[in-house]
């Protein structure tokens, strides 16, 4: 559970001085794993979900609800249950979760205690399992505690009362001026996490999101709630020196982006090279999923123009330099980076001949050295620049005493960067060469869901994606850069409805004259390393050179409304991804009940999509908005979210329906 202290962690003029050490051994590790594993073969599908929760802790008799900070407590009771429950298979079954301690000292993430299989009758335990937990979890909480769902929480970093117990804001880790460093989990990685951060970027994470302008919101709406302190030279950072920027919520502190829950779905694939076949197929979705599932629209006490998480996190964690941001000239730093380390992918990995090379079409920056010692080592191009564009961060957190390890056995390192590049998808190799574990994928990007109901229906949708993605030899590719430029537009308020994304037209692999059609075992060379184009750019220093060369590939895909990606277009004889979802169910033999069963949850995402039902989002804006307190002006009040969190409840408990946000179903 990762509860126990791991050691000694460096500060970061310290940790810097071991980065390469760090790098050198992690590379050496990924290799040590690459030979034992990459003909690892796995006969099943499994995956499993993960869902954040925070604990809140509601005060009635004041009508406040604040963030508890018990759940380090909570997680030892948790983990007392997890190991009886080892021993004892009747414990087992009302277990049957793993509990994982996350970034925020209020927040809870718990797995299902075993993965799921891939039979259709196995969907249908997924929301049983979800409403388990959720209920385990209760189990060890004070009776006015209860845990949420929310992806951001409304009053986070307010002024006054929001943790209990009450801390004061600014701490020596985070610098903040909104949150104490109390809200930080108390694990030693955590502050230094944040600490290490800022001190690497040489100043505070600034993360400004814009308001969303009501009937009473000044303009330019200058925050008039930003305390003023004079203890860190940071403290200048939000007023004299213009990080807080007019019209928007502006926020200082790693608290308010891994502070927030999401919903995160790991498959594993047969084998390595399946992995990266539905690592490159999910990426493209990431942003649609981001839309679809948008439930972050409330930031500070801030109603904010945006519906969704991503790119506070991304600003929350960003350690780059001055230098690497592009804001001076290179001198101590090796790079400029685009991208936060918490960003959406840079590249595609398959070798299947329909990726083309023209689809890794933004600059792609990676650590040469690396690159060339996994080359030597039997590592195609495209999983080489992967794994060394991973690379070219820094680790953040190491340990004293897990500075020297056995590279034949550890994967410490090379986890201590992986884990560390938070991106739209991850691609995980077996935790270690002894481990029954496959390679695995992993989709990152949705936003919890107020209810298991949804987030079940959302894991088995993503879950199903995978299987007609491989059941169908699906083609989603679109060049990259359409990708990044959707996962900007799916934080639009109401994106799922007013906004259009890239997306690929068509998406079924399609006959050529003189080469197999579609759906027949392909004749060319599956793995197409020898034969795909020779990569010009020399390493370190990739340009799209391809797109020189005029290739150009924009015929391929056009803009498309979510409800087209997802429900399909007839006119144009496109599916969308819920045809190939019910195409793929048609091909197996289920039976009415599963199928039935299955069917509600591919009812929520379908209404979603087509705008019958709104998102958590759009829900908890009308709430604010049609709140008795709520004065047109953005502000969301203590009462507000008092009310919104006890709505939330009623609605977990069943007490009340909310037809325009579940339909006619009911928790
Ligand atoms: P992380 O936080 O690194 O993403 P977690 O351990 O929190 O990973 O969650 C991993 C998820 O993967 C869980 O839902 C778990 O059920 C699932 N899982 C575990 N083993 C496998 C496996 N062999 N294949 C696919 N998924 C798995
Ligand atoms: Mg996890
Ligand atoms: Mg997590
Ligand atoms: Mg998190
Ligand atoms: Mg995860
Ligand atoms: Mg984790």
């Amino acid at each position: 559970m990762g509860l126990l202290s791991l050691g000694t962690p460096m500060p970061w003029d310290e940790a810097k001085k071991y980065a390469d050490h760090v790098r050198a051994h992690g590379i050496i590790q990924f290799l040590n794993l690459w030979e034992a594993t990459k003909n690892s073969q796995k006969d099943c599908l499994l995956w499993g979900d993960e869902i954040e929760y925070m604990v809140v802790s509601l005060d009635d008799k004041n009508e406040k609800a604040r963030l508890s900070l018990r759940v380090w407590e909570i997680l030892q009771d948790l983990a007392k249950e997890e190991e009886e429950a080892q021993k004892d298979p009747a414990k087992k079954l009302l277990v049957d979760s793993t509990w994982h301690p996350e970034y925020g000292r209020y927040m809870l993430e718990g797995t299902p205690g075993e993965p799921y299989m891939g039979l259709p009758r196995d969907l249908l335990a997924v929301e049983r399992n979800m409403k388990l937990r959720r209920e385990l979890a209760i189990r060890f909480m004070k009776p006015n505690e209860v845990p949420v769902t929310l992806t951001s929480y409304p009053r986070l970093g307010c002024a006054g009362d929001f943790l209990e117990p009450h801390h004061d804001p600014h701490g020596p880790a985070a610098r903040s001026l909104f949150v104490p460093d109390d809200i930080i989990n108390a694990h030693a990685r955590f502050p230094t996490l944040t600490a290490n951060i800022r001190r690497r970027r040489g100043s505070k994470v600034a993360i400004n999101m814009p308001i969303f302008h009501d009937k009473n919101t000044p303009r330019p709406f200058i925050d008039p709630t930003i305390p003023t302190y004079n203890d860190y030279p940071e403290d200048k950072n939000a007023i004299e020196e213009g990080g807080a920027l007019p019209d928007h919520i502006y926020m200082d502190a790693m608290a308010f982006g891994m502070g927030c829950c999401c919903l995160q779905i790991t498959f594993q694939a047969c084998n390595v090279e399946e992995a990266r076949k539905i690592y490159d197929q999910m990426a493209p979705l990431g942003p649609i999923m981001l839309a679809l599932t948008a439930a972050a629209p409330i930031y500070r006490g801030y109603l904010s123009d945006v519906d969704c998480r991503w790119n506070v996190i991304a600003q929350s964690v960003d350690d780059r330099t001055e230098e690497e941001r592009g804001l001076k000239p290179l001198k101590d730093s090796k790079y400029r980076i685009a991208k936060s380390r918490y960003d959406s992918i840079d590249s595609y990995i398959s070798n299947d001949p329909s990726n083309k090379p023209e689809y890794n079409d933004i600059p792609l920056v990676y650590d040469k050295d690396i690159y060339k010692k996994l080359s030597d080592n039997g590592i195609d191009d495209l999983l080489a620049r992967h794994i060394s564009h991973l690379f070219i961060r820094d680790p953040l957190v190491i340990f004293h005493e897990l500075l020297n390890v056995d590279d034949n056995e550890s994967t410490d390192h090379f986890e201590n960067l992986q884990s560390t590049n938070w991106q739209t998808m991850r691609f995980k190799p077996p935790p270690s060469k002894h481990s029954p574990i496959g390679w695995r994928v992993e989709f990152r990007s949705m936003e919890i869901q107020l209810t298991d109901f949804e987030n079940a229906a959302f894991a088995i949708f993503i879950v199903l994606v995978t299987r007609a993605v491989l059941s169908f030899n699906t083609n989603f590719y679109i060049p990259i850069s359409k990708v990044d430029e959707n996962m900007q537009v799916a934080h639009h308020r109401n994106a799922v409805l007013d906004k259009k994304f890239h997306f690929r037209k068509q998406i079924f692999p399609q006959s050529r004259p003189g080469t197999p059609s579609a759906g027949t075992p392909s004749a060319s060379p599956r793995l197409a390393n020898a034969t795909l184009p020779a990569r010009t750019a020399a390493p370190g220093t990739t340009g799209a050179a391809h797109l020189s060369a005029g290739l150009d590939r924009s015929d391929e895909y056009e803009l498309m409304t979510i409800n087209e990606i997802i429900n399909g277009d007839p006119a144009k004889g496109f599916p969308g991804l819920l045809g190939l979802v019910n195409n793929y169910l048609n091909t197996l033999n289920i039976d009415i009940e599963t199928r039935c069963e299955i069917s509600k949850y591919l009812e929520l995402i379908k209404k979603r999509a087509n705008g019958t039902l709104m998102t958590a989002a759009s829900w908890m804006r009308q709430f604010v908005q049609n709140h008795p307190d709520y004065k047109q002006d953005s502000v969301v009040s203590e009462k507000i979210n008092y009310d919104l969190v006890k709505m939330v409840e009623k609605i977990n408990k069943g007490e009340v329906q909310v037809p325009e946000l579940l339909g006619s179903f009911s928790v």
